[in-house]
């Protein structure tokens, strides 16, 4: 399109300013040496009056000298329109003149008019007589430089040369005209006023005029005789015909027209356009193109070539703004070109029309450059219709606003910070699921700011958003709230939760063993595996609260897998010293919804070669179980590859008789909380009937929380057979469950 309109244009000679203004920036650029052998004599009386003829001859006088100093060539710039009134004057002229021959010639004045008429301001006869002609042309271009001259001019009948040609010597006289050249130092052209070479002595005059072309011209001053040139306001119009003269005998003819320029600017923006991938080589290209361009017009310059570069600037200006209006229209766009989404401007508009101030989200798509750069361009599209898809699954009905492909917004329909929080930590691990693209894996991230002011303008809230993105970030904190005052607790574990992934990674999360024990012998049997997070900061973290937090976070089975590995690790290894005891896992119930686990057990027994009735999985939190029937199917699948399963906490929270009689479990594990008191009757009856339920159920039953010898002896009484607590051990390191187990061993063996 660029292209179409500097065509028209440049038929419509629109581009003329700014191609003299190009050549007016080549003319100051350069400084050529003229040839010299042209020299250039102002004439500063007024010898067109007739009324002082003394002037004339005075000049004869002058232009004889001249000749006797050896000058080569005289041209006769001078208008004489009036004889003098002493016609000896003229005569005395005349001769002096065709001293020279026909070295000498005179000049017709030929000014051409607007509508293209010219007229011819011939000398007196007289003065003329004999003597060869060249046409003084005068025609300016409207800016006031004459850029062009012709060669030739058809003066009252006759083809005569221009003054330049004559002065250049030029045999063949083709028609139309040449380029004047404005490159030349105008300073190192010789140039002197008449009346002081009356002056001179003829050693002076020989030494300046012997074998030089001479131009008598009208000394500057007079307005009618004065030019301009590039540089230069004012100087005497004669030196516009020295200046064409030198760039005829320079041969400087090379013109690189429009065309020229044209033609280089459009290929190198197509190209430009053709093979740019993204925004950024485009704006490399662009400056590529910049370069290449000013690089030509500095060596066209050098080489005295004379360039046009009025299409060349304006291919590219009206490229300019065909690309800012595209810009533009994208920005206020209300639909997203590629994805089909409604704008951030669309969600400006939709917020300032609904009186509902539901929290704004907004998503960030991590990593995305790097994803631009690895796919092929034709994927790109692909790729950010995935992620769409992705988030209008998990937010279901609702307007999903695009931004620059990388920010996606939403308002949220819960108004609680921990709803939306809960929501968008599931929505993290969906994500945290590669995409496959052409079976490539990319790993996504995703961050979210969440406005939750009170803000009327729209724009404020879309920029809290925006804003509160841009604090996220991946590893540390993937969610930020702002505008409203957000309970410290709430940031921390945010924090906290988002510094899981980094924490098993660093090995701040380690695992405990805390050794379970036959009450009747005495001797240890077991060891549970509980996980600990030494966070730097914070010091150590409980798991009853961290464990929580890796759930809301969808990191179960990372910790999980890294708790299994280690603690089937550390039991084939106390294996091979000779202990022989089972360790036991705790696995959430979260995690029984799908296969995932059971292969994740499997692994851990297969890779550390340990038998699978070695291990007991330990189910917390079976409140949380997602699908009763599935869960089932999950547990006998584990049950029948040979694992023992425990239920954990029994007779807590949803720990209830019903998971006991629907589930297939080994062991049962009394909570905590009906040990810690035993001073009543009622604690007492309690007790001792879940220790007999799970007995008769033909389940073996171990009791948590031992910490007196009291409680002991009271769970052997009614004949709880394992049992665990701080009284009988706590959870150890393993070097210390090796010390735990021999001292026990020396104990015993004394006691036999
Ligand atoms: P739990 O499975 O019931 O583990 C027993 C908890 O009771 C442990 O707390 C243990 O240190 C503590 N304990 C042991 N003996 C005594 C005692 O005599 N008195 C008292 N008051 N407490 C005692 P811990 O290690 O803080 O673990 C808390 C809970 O965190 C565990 O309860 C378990 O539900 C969960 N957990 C620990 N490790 C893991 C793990 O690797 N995966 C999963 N999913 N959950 C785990
Ligand atoms: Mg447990
Ligand atoms: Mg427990």
């Amino acid at each position: 399109m660029a292209g179409l309109v500097t065509l028209v244009l440049s038929v419509a000679m629109i581009l003329d300013p700014i191609d003299q203004f190009g050549w007016l920036i080549q003319s100051n650029l350069a400084n050529r040496d003229p040839s010299g052998e042209i020299v250039y004599v102002g004439v500063d009386q007024d010898i067109a009056d007739p009324l002082h003829p003394q002037r004339r001859r005075e000049l004869a006088r002058l232009i004889t000298r001249l000749e006797r100093a050896g000058a080569d060539k005289l041209f006769f710039n001078l208008r004489i329109e009036q004889p003098a009134e002493d016609p000896g004057a003229d005569r005395q002229l005349n001769a002096a003149l065709r001293e020279f021959g026909d070295r000498a010639t005179v000049t017709v004045r030929n000014a051409t008019d607007f509508v293209g008429d010219s007229e011819a301001y011939p000398s007196v006869k007289t003065i003329t007589n004999g003597l060869r002609s060249a046409v003084a042309q005068e025609d300016y271009s409207y800016l006031g430089f004459t850029w062009s001259m012709q060669y030739t001019s058809l003066v009252e009948g006759r083809l005569l040369p221009s003054l330049p040609v004559a002065m250049a010597e030029a045999d063949v006289l083709p028609n139309g005209s040449f380029p004047v050249s404005y490159i030349f130092d105008i300073d190192q052209i010789g140039s002197y006023r008449s009346t002081e070479l009356m002056q001179k002595s003829n050693e002076y005059l020989s030494r300046s005029f012997a074998g030089k072309t001479v131009l008598l011209g009208p000394s500057w001053g007079s307005d009618e005789q004065t030019a301009k040139i590039p540089g230069y306001q004012n100087v005497a119009s004669s030196f516009v015909a020295i200046l064409a003269a030198e760039t005829l005998r320079a041969d400087l003819f090379v013109s690189v027209g429009p065309w020229v320029g044209f033609g280089a600017t459009f290929l190198l923006l197509i190209l430009v356009v053709g093979i740019s991938m993204n925004e950024s080589h485009r704006h490399l290209g662009y400056v590529a193109i910049s370069v290449v361009l000013l690089g030509l017009f500095l060596v066209g310059t050098a080489l005295g070539a004379r360039i046009s570069v009025g299409s060349s600037v304006l291919i590219l200006m009206i490229y300019a703004a065909a690309r800012l209006r595209v810009k533009w229209q994208q920005k206020f766009a209300l639909v997203d070109q590629l994805t089909k989404l409604p704008t951030f401007r669309a969600l400006l508009r939709d917020l300032s029309e609904t009186k509902k101030r539901l929290p704004l989200i907004v998503a960030e798509i991590h990593g995305f450059q790097a994803v631009l750069q690895a796919l092929p361009p034709t994927r790109h599209k692909d790729y950010i219709l995935r992620l769409v898809d992705r988030l209008a699954l998990a937010e279901d009905q609702k307007v999903i606003y695009a931004n620059d492909s990388r920010h996606f917004a939403w308002l949220s329909t819960d108004t609680e910070v921990d709803a939306i929080r809960e929501h968008l930590e599931g929505l993290r691990s969906l994500f945290s699921q590669p995409l496959v693209l052409d079976g490539t894996k990319i790993d996504v991230g995703i961050t979210f700011g969440v406005e939750v002011s009170e803000h009327p303008s729209p724009s404020v809230r879309i920029a809290t958003a925006m804003n509160a993105v841009e604090k996220t970030s991946e590893a540390h904190e993937f969610i930020v709230f702002d505008g409203a005052d957000i309970r410290p607790t709430d940031m921390w574990e945010l924090s906290l939760r988002a510094r899981i992934d980094a924490a098993l990674e660093r090995e701040e999360i380690f695992v405990v063993y805390q050794p379970q024990i036959d009450l009747a012998e005495g001797r240890i049997i077991g060891l549970e595996a509980l996980v600990r997070w030494d966070d730097p900061e914070k010091g150590a973290i409980s798991p009853a609260y961290f464990v929580e937090q890796c759930e809301k976070a969808g990191r179960m089975d990372h910790l999980t897998r890294h708790v299994l590995d280690r603690a089937v690790a550390d039991l084939a290894q106390l294996t091979t010293i000779g202990i022989d005891i089972r360790m036991s896992v705790n696995i959430s119930a979260t995690l029984l919804s799908g296969n995932a686990v059971i292969d994740m057990v499997q692994n851990a027994v297969d890779k550390h070669e340990v038998k699978a009735n070695r291990v007991c999985l330990e189910i917390t939190e079976t409140a949380k179980i997602p699908n009763m029937d599935r869960a089932l199917l999950i547990l006998e699948r584990l049950s029948s590859q040979g694992f023992r399963l425990a239920l954990d906490d029994f007779g807590v929270g949803e720990a209830n008789v019903e998971n006991l009689y629907r589930l297939p479990f080994d062991e049962m594990k009394i909570d905590k909380l009906f040990t810690r008191d035993l001073a009543t009757q009622k604690n007492r009856a309690i007790l001792q009937s879940l220790v007999a339920l799970g007995r008769e159920a033909g389940m073996e039953v171990i009791a948590e929380g031992i910490e007196s010898r009291q409680t002991l002896q009271f769970l052997k009484q009614i004949g709880c057979s394992l049992g665990q607590g701080y009284y009988l051990s706590y959870p150890l390191h393993l070097r210390q469950v090796v010390e735990y187990i021999d001292h026990a061993k020396m104990a015993n063996d004394n006691h036999s």
